[in-house]
């Protein structure tokens, strides 16, 4: 498989319809590396009519055995190149290289996973007055449009096209510019898989160039976005109008609360990788730190240790734990974010600098000492930056945890069962780990409260939001 580098439009591969195209560079390197179509309103109108006739033209009536043999010879292709993919999506955004390899994997089990799940999914048959019939049916919507992030690149693009697929829908997917190679990669698959032309369209380009085309346009069903809460609020307005169905995976700044009870070694040396994953640029990242006071010294102590044990460096190297910043521009704005805390007096436990003269690279920083109305307490960094506090009163505490408009994820460390099960209760967030930094599985739903987002990717709760929910009944 060679760099891909044109849409993927009415089962043709091919430029955008006015020649533009974006340079990728690779953030390792610093270096220009690609050129990739840049879709322009042109392309997205061509490809949602694409998509509203293949729709039309049969995807949505295929027999659910069809249509999930498909399914599986994506997936089955995706493991076959998945060192493709892989180093796709190292090159674009600097992903350490067994990180990458662990998200194509991902990606190809979520096809696996919905492609098992067609034939398995259907509505309900319902006693109501007597004598007569009343049923639900779940029918596709038509043309779903999926806007998705460059920070996991792959897996969300596989986590909103499978189940949108899966449940009869065609869709128009629009990666982020700064990581087109696995979203168009993904569309070279599903071709030679036999996905028939017209049931997936990828569109390279910039979101602010098509993002209000693709979005309004009237054949578009439904808007699956993940990505910033300011974007996410834009799309909501602008699906009002027709009443579009959306669901939104926005920003977080999730909690990982360590009770003293807890086994707080473990969470000390296992925490680092639940905010630094992905250098920090993880929706989940678990940014706020609140350890109880008994345990806060050494709990302190042995996080900095592990965090500077971590493997900062060039995203090809298999030992790699953390790669640079996705771009100069991402990384400016951490950068903004450390200067204020310097300025308001919080103490840098370890980090703050760069590791490297070449790429963007930044070093994982632990913060101390930081103000609750500081930014880098209250807002999203979206790198790789922690804030650590002590607490005294688990109430107080959990009052703190609820008071970001925030909701997305979170840890808990306890071996207190009652207060593991009062505290996930507690929580206003939709995802929560108890002893453990787990936030995404196949099965399960994931998803935000409060400006986190709306509905839920994953699980069979995702396929069901695929789906309009229709209610028949019929007379004896
Ligand atoms: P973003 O602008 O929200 O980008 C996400 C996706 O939306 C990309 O495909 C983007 O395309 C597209 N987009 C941009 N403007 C659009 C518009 N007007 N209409 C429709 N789609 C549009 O996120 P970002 O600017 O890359 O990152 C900014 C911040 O968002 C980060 O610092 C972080 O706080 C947050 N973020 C969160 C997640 C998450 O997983 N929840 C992921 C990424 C970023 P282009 O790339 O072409 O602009
Ligand atoms: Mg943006």
């Amino acid at each position: 498989m060679t760099l891909p580098s044109q849409l993927y439009v009415d089962g043709a591969f091919r430029a955008a319809k006015s020649g533009r195209t974006t340079t990728l560079i690779n953030p390792a390197t610093e270096q220009p590396f690609a050129e990739v179509a840049a879709a322009g309103v042109e392309d997205v109108n061509a490809a949602i009519e694409s998509a509203q006739r293949a729709w039309e033209g049969g995807w949505r009536d295929l027999a659910p055995g069809k249509r999930a043999e498909v399914l599986f010879a994506i997936a089955r292709l995706l493991r076959d190149y998945a060192e493709h993919l892989a180093e796709f999506e190292m090159l674009q955004i600097g992903k350490p290289i067994s990180d990458a390899r662990d998200e194509v994997m991902l990606g190809a089990r979520v096809f696996e996973y919905y492609a098992g799940a067609v034939g398995k999914f259907y509505g309900q048959t319902i006693p109501v007055a007597r004598g007569g019939l009343d049923f639900t049916l779940r029918q596709s919507m038509g043309v779903v449009a999926a806007i998705v992030p460059w920070n996991f690149p792959f897996p969300i693009a596989a986590w909103k096209a499978a189940p949108a697929l899966a449940a009869g829908n065609c869709v128009v997917l629009k990666p982020a510019s700064l990581s087109p190679l696995t979203a168009l990669a993904l569309g070279q698959i599903a071709h030679a898989a036999g996905l028939p032309s017209g049931v997936l369209q990828v569109l390279s380009g910039s979101g602010s160039a098509v993002g209000d085309a693709l979005v309004t346009h009237p054949l578009i069903r439904k808007v699956s976005f993940t990505g910033s809460t300011e974007i996410g609020r834009r799309i909501m307005e602008l699906a009002s109008r027709d009443i579009k169905r959306v669901s939104l995976e926005l920003g977080g700044k999730s909690p990982n609360i360590v009770f003293a009870d807890a086994d707080w070694q473990r969470a000390a040396e296992s925490s680092p990788m639940s905010v630094f994953a992905n250098t920090g640029q993880d929706c989940c990242a678990r940014s706020r730190m609140f350890v109880e006071r008994s345990v806060y010294e050494p709990f302190v102590e042995k996080f900095v240790a592990a965090t500077k044990k971590l493997i900062v460096g060039d995203p090809t190297k298999a030992e790699t734990q953390l790669g640079p910043m996705v771009s100069a521009g991402q990384r400016a704005s951490v950068e903004e974010y450390l200067a204020d805390a310097r300025k308001r007096g919080s103490k840098f436990a370890t980090g703050g600098g760069r590791p490297h003269p070449q790429g963007f690279y930044l070093e994982p920083t632990v913060l101390l000492d930081v103000g609750k109305e500081d930014r880098c307490w209250r807002e999203e960094i979206f790198g790789p930056v922690v804030a650590i506090t002590p607490f005294d009163d688990e109430a107080a505490m959990l009052r703190e945890v609820n008071a970001s408009p925030y909701g997305l994820s979170g840890s808990i460390w306890t071996n207190n069962l009652s207060r593991a099960l009062r505290v996930s209760r507690a929580v206003q967030s939709g995802v929560l780990s108890v002893n453990s930094h787990s936030s995404v599985h196949v099965e399960a739903p994931f998803g935000g409260f409060k400006t986190s987002g709306l509905g839920r990717d994953l699980g069979m709760t995702a396929m069901e939001g695929y789906t309009e929910l229709k209610n028949v009944y019929v007379a004896e």
